[in-house]
């Protein structure tokens, strides 16, 4: 069997970013959801967020709960996407809370939890203008939780949350925070105690926490992205990142042709392999290393950054990647390997991919 292409995973990085956006959040008084999903829910990584104290280990996916179970870890496991009505069973089976939005599954929990003779605790999510999942409606919000606290007996109304920055871009400001307190209060006063949990969105809501702004009632983030990459709040949002690892993840390929060719495609030019209209840049004859990876492994060329210093990947298909490495440092060679740091879009298709071995370090 091939080696190559790998993700190599260093797990004392790993687990150093966890402690570092966990003591971040903790000196805000707010708690860590690890999020395991960026990188398929890799059970050795995992089993790093349970080791690093996360008050949950959160995903999307209960194929991967299933997965860190089988691998000795105990969780506790939080369903970050809204359940499936089908997956209700396995839902309180393996998790201990779930994100939810929706009175029939709720129903659907309720009689799972009764079946399973299990509590499974619910954090109700209000959509503050991202506009993927939550209540859009307050009022709607408020009747689900009193249909929780006062009806479904096997579930525990554990507290509201939000998620924003996924679809709408929506930018997570201290005016969006104070939106989920207040409908925290708004329950609150309507049930007569105060929830435990309120949970004030992923990485992009860390801006709060850099920035000391985050209403004092926000007391957990459910946090993937600035652990496993640790790009985006520096990229995106230009927070200086460097007290934290970027290349916990590194995907390795073996380059299968070197050769000097044209940059400009020469013939008639139409699509490339994915149909699509490229542009290309004519800067004469230059070396160029083919690596065995592709598209399939990554989905964008454009999101894997290679680690020799002068080379720079100009293209890929499904299975093949083309470098420049005409100005590289190194002299790279047939049989050799290539090494490239991620995005969290990258990792998430590189760790997911049947091709990439995973590589533990
Ligand atoms: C994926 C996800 C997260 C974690 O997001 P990151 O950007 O990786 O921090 C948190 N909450 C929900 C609902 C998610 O789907």
């Amino acid at each position: 069997m091939n080696e190559y292409p790998r993700l190599v995973v260093d797990l004392k990085k790993l687990r150093d970013n966890i402690e570092r956006i966990k003591s971040c959040c903790a000196a805000r008084g707010v708690r860590l959801t690890g999020v395991v999903k960026g990188f398929t829910g890799i059970p050795a990584c995992t089993k790093v967020f349970e080791e690093a104290g996360c008050q949950y280990i959160g995903t999307s996916r209960l194929e991967q709960i299933r997965d860190a179970l089988a691998y000795g870890v105990k969780g506790p496991f939080m369903l970050v996407r809204l359940p499936m009505r089908s997956e209700v069973d396995e839902a309180v089976r393996l998790t201990a809370i779930s994100l939810n939005s929706e009175i029939p599954t709720l129903r659907d929990l309720d009689a799972a939890a009764a079946r399973q003779g299990k509590r499974h605790g619910i954090i109700l999510m209000a959509d503050l203008g991202d506009l993927r999942e939550g209540f859009w409606d307050r009022r709607a919000l408020l009747e689900a939780a009193r249909i929780v606290e006062g009806e479904l007996r096997h579930l525990d109304l554990a507290g509201v949350g939000t998620n924003l920055g996924c679809y709408g871009s929506i930018f997570p400001t201290v005016e969006k925070m104070r939106e989920l307190v207040d409908c925290a209060e708004m329950i609150e006063a309507d049930i007569g105690r105060r929830l435990d949990i309120l949970s004030g969105g992923g990485s992009t809501s860390l801006p709060r926490i850099f920035d000391r702004d985050m209403p004092e009632r926000i007391n957990q983030l459910r946090v993937g992205e600035a652990i496993i990459n640790a790009k985006d709040a520096q990229d995106l949002f230009g927070y200086d990142m460097r007290f934290m690892h970027q290349d916990v993840f590194v995907l390795q390929a073996e380059v299968i042709e070197v050769k000097d060719k044209p940059s400009y495609p020469v013939g008639e030019i139409m699509f490339d392999a994915f149909g699509l209209k490229q542009e290309y840049t004519d800067r004469g004859v230059r070396r160029r290393a083919l690596l065995a990876l592709g598209r399939v492994d990554y989905a964008f060329p454009d999101r894997i950054y290679p680690k020799d210093a002068g080379a720079e990947v100009i293209g890929a298909s499904s299975d093949h990647t083309i470098v420049d490495i005409a100005d590289a440092a190194r002299d790279i060679r047939v049989g050799d390997i290539m090494e490239f740091t991620l995005c969290y879009t990258s990792t998430a298709f590189a760790s997911h991919s049947p091709n990439v071995k995973i590589a533990i370090v």
